[in-house]
């Protein structure tokens, strides 16, 4: 028979709400801590930003959600579904392939309000730790009411851990920038382009978001010059901008605001806009060292989401990136609970362990910086189709397809031309 435990979650994003279905359908009994008065996490768009631009200031109110306000999805509606829970209904005569944030949110409302999830949620109340004791877990947390804070310690059999982790900016140390004059910011802290009307920015970073504001903010910017680290790139204005340059990466930001490229070029900036990703970050994880984040790599994990020492208590779903996030969130969260419930069996702890050592040793084999520890290959359905293989769950083959033509299209088309197209065949 299965078992039925006490099970908190950390977190009511996609990955807690998701995992909060699974484990309730796995029969455990479920608390859902959410810090916020509201689910949603990073699809929760706030104008708010944080005092401190680079997020740098430890006493800073921390924001938990990176959205600018014009943020599309990143990737077609039909990949951002759950199972058996599709995306793909268009109300209110919404009809973009990359739909608005707004339309996310409201359809993470809707899958809380069908599945009846929310009464099992905890809204203004923050885990503050977490911790083994002997078999059990202890979760503490506070609650904040009006004015009044609360805290209370709760015992539970196993935690899940769903805190998302783009909320703590990774900010490139740049040569000769502590007597740079120029202002600096990272995307965590943009949201709308008008603070960069006729200044000359550097936008850094070669992803989504580094190509969507860079974009964004030439309608308003003097000029905007893109640089990464990527080696393919030569210096060039792009074609359908007056005023969008790319460059490799920055050699040297001197003192008299000039900022000069390993291209050879320079440009006199007034902003440095980082689009340099996030960090890891369980503030409230207390496992005397057995879980540990060294240059984001967080381990060890089995699959990215066992600790081989302390499974299956305690697990994390949502960790990796570059992937079709939420059927990987959601076959993550089919494990765990099936795991917990006795119905999977882990393998024992010296082979998980071998295997993550396995992991860490390709990578080295093939040069992966071990920042990307948790960044899917290429073809993540490798990784997905496995975890989904543990439990008995079959991929449809019409999202791979979906996956494969879309990424064959992102591949052959730049940024720009991607975001303009509205392909059909994505949406039916
Ligand atoms: P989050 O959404 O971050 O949720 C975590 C939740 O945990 C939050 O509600 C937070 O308040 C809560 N929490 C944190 N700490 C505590 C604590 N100590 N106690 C209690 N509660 C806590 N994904 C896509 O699939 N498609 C896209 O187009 C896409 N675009 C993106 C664009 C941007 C700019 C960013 C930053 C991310 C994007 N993503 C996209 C990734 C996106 O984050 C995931 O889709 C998904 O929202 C992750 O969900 P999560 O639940 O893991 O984390």
């Amino acid at each position: 028979m299965a078992r039925s435990l006490k099970v908190a979650v950390v977190g009511a994003g996609a990955s807690g709400l998701v995992t909060a279905r699974e484990l309730q359908r796995e029969g455990q009994q479920v608390v859902v801590y959410e810090k916020s008065n509201q689910i949603g996490g990073t699809w929760v768009y706030s104008p708010q930003v944080e005092s401190d631009p680079l997020s740098l200031d430890p006493k800073r109110e921390i924001v938990h959600s990176s959205l600018y306000y014009s943020l599309e999805t990143n990737l077609p509606r039909r990949l951002m579904g759950f199972s058996d829970y599709p995306f793909t209904i268009r109300k209110n005569g919404e009809l973009r392939t990359f739909p608005g944030h707004q339309e996310v949110l409201q359809f993470l409302n809707n899958f809380v309000q069908d599945f009846g999830l929310l009464d099992f949620i905890r809204f203004n109340t923050e885990v503050v730790r977490v911790e083994q004791q002997n078999d059990q877990w202890v979760v503490e947390s506070r609650r904040s009411t009006c004015d009044e804070l609360s805290s209370s310690e709760e015992i539970f059999e196993a935690v899940v851990v769903c805190n998302g982790h783009y909320t703590i900016p990774k900010v490139a140390d740049l040569p000769g920038i502590k007597s740079w004059p120029g202002k600096q910011i990272h995307s965590h802290n943009y949201r709308v382009p008008e603070p960069f009307r006729d200044q000359v920015v550097i936008v850094i970073g070669a992803g989504p978001s580094a190509m969507d504001i860079g974009q964004e903010i030439t309608k308003v910017a003097k000029e905007v010059h893109l640089c990464s680290r990527s080696p393919e790139i030569k210096v060039s204005k792009l074609e359908m901008f007056n005023n969008l340059w790319q460059h490799s990466k920055i050699e040297y930001c001197y003192e008299n605001g000039l900022v000069a490229f390993q291209d050879g070029t320079s440009v006199a900036a007034d902003i440095i806009l980082h689009c340099t990703g996030y960090k890891y970050d369980f503030y409230f994880l207390r496992t005397n060292g057995t879980v540990t984040i060294d240059d984001n790599r967080v381990g060890p994990l089995y699959k990215h989401v066992f600790p081989p020492e302390l499974a299956p208590g305690l697990s994390f779903v949502g960790l990796p990136y570059r992937a079709v996030i939420f059927f990987m969130i959601e076959v993550q969260a089919k494990w765990v609970a099936s795991v917990l419930s006795g119905k999977v069996i882990l393998p024992p702890k010296e082979e998980m362990l071998h295997d993550v050592e396995q992991h860490y040793r390709l990578m080295e084999e093939n040069r992966i910086p071990k920042h990307h520890t948790h960044r899917l290959p290429l073809d993540p359905f490798e990784y997905l189709n496995w975890v989904a293989a543990q439990v008995g769950f079959p991929v449809d083959t019409e999202l791979l397809e979906i996956y494969h033509k879309f990424f064959e299209f992102i591949s052959g088309a730049s940024w720009i031309k991607f975001r303009e197209q509205d392909v059909e065949s994505w949406n039916n």
